[in-house]
């Protein structure tokens, strides 16, 4: 994540990047904000930035500096794949862990989760991709000894060792307690962010061992599916309207159109019609409201009608197995291609 991926925060983001070039890293840090307003987003860019090996100074803009986002460091703190790069949060038993459960067992989920939402996601929607049902999760008592060691150790690639602890309001007592000498006196090289949405319920002794930096509120995550919505609309209303006639030659370009955005952003696509099919069935089944912004009264009124419980899950299925493909560095062309004869179908089923 580089910090020109978050919407909004550029005061904050500007003064950390600031402290960083000025080399007084703080090694404990609370950043406080609500998660879909970028706190975790900001954390994670944070860490980007501060092992960056070709850090930027944009000109213009409102950023004073950014991540390269192409160096090798970017780019596997980006995957959440850097050997220093710890990650904590709340967990609950599942139906595959049934007994003590901590993060280290779900790294894969929690990769898949930040990956899914942007690092947006709420704590609601993190139990509801673990699948905890009612369960409050928490954070542990073996996270807490998992992040001494991880700390305690030499860093793999000789830099910063960094643990993230996303929800620390979360963190049951013998955890905080476990950590409170961690926090006060930190290893050489150590980075501790601690990223929560409300400070009420963290011990006081955790409060007065770390910086505070607070994030403005301010739903980052409304403006940036806005953002994407004035991005994608056009194009995803395009293709929806050749999937009715299917023209080859017509619908051909049109793929091409899609595949050269380049995979990041195919996923990015995909992700924003996932969102969209979704509105539609809840607006054909519960009438709920929707919004396509296609510009088109006739088309906004007449397209979610088509997506009903006889085909939502052939469309999910068809967009998840592109997302999938595309993830796997199939070719951009024939995924979409494929995936345009599935929704077409699919279409047709209502
Ligand atoms: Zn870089």
């Amino acid at each position: 994540m580089q910090f020109k991926d978050i919407v909004g925060q550029r005061d904050v983001i500007n003064r950390l990047t600031e402290i960083i070039d000025s080399g007084r890293v703080s090694h404990a840090q609370l950043l406080l904000g609500a998660t879909d307003d970028g706190s975790l987003q900001v954390a994670l860019a944070y860490l980007q930035y501060l092992c960056c090996e070709h850090r930027v100074h944009p000109e213009g803009g409102d950023l004073r500096a950014d991540s390269c986002g192409e160096c090798p460091s970017c780019k596997k703190i980006a995957a959440l794949m850097h050997p220093d790069l710890h990650l904590y949060f709340p967990t609950a038993t599942t139906t595959r862990v049934t007994s003590a459960p901590k993060s280290d067992d779900f790294g894969a989920e929690f990769r898949e989760f930040i990956a899914a939402h942007h690092a947006l996601g709420t704590l609601d929607e993190w139990y509801a991709h673990l699948g905890i049902d009612n369960k409050q999760g928490m954070v542990r008592e073996a996270d807490a000894a998992a992040i001494v060691q991880a700390l305690g150790m030499k860093a793999y690639e000789g830099g910063w060792k960094m643990v993230v602890v996303w929800m620390p309001e979360k963190m049951n007592a013998a955890a905080a307690n476990e950590l409170l000498k961690t926090l006060e006196e930190p290893s050489e090289g150590s980075v501790i962010l601690l990223v929560g949405e409300s400070d009420e319920r963290l011990l006081p002794t955790i409060k007065s061992r770390v910086q505070t930096v607070r994030l403005k509120a301010g739903n980052s995550r409304r403006a940036a599916e806005a953002a994407l919505a004035e991005q994608y609309a056009p194009l995803l209303v395009e293709w929806l309207r050749m999937l009715f006639k299917l023209k080859m030659k017509e619908l051909s370009a049109q793929v091409d159109k899609m595949a050269a955005l380049g995979r990041e952003q195919q996923k990015q696509f995909l992700g924003y019609a996932q969102e969209v099919m979704r509105s539609c069935f809840l607006h054909s089944t519960a009438g709920l409201p929707v919004e396509l912004g296609s510009g088109d009264q006739k088309f906004d009124a007449m397209f979610p009608q088509m997506v009903t419980v006889n085909n939502i899950e052939m469309i999910n299925n068809a967009l998840d197995d592109a997302l999938f493909a595309i993830e796997r560095n199939a070719y951009g062309k024939i995924a979409l291609m494929e995936l345009s004869f599935r929704l077409s179908k699919a279409l047709k089923k209502r």
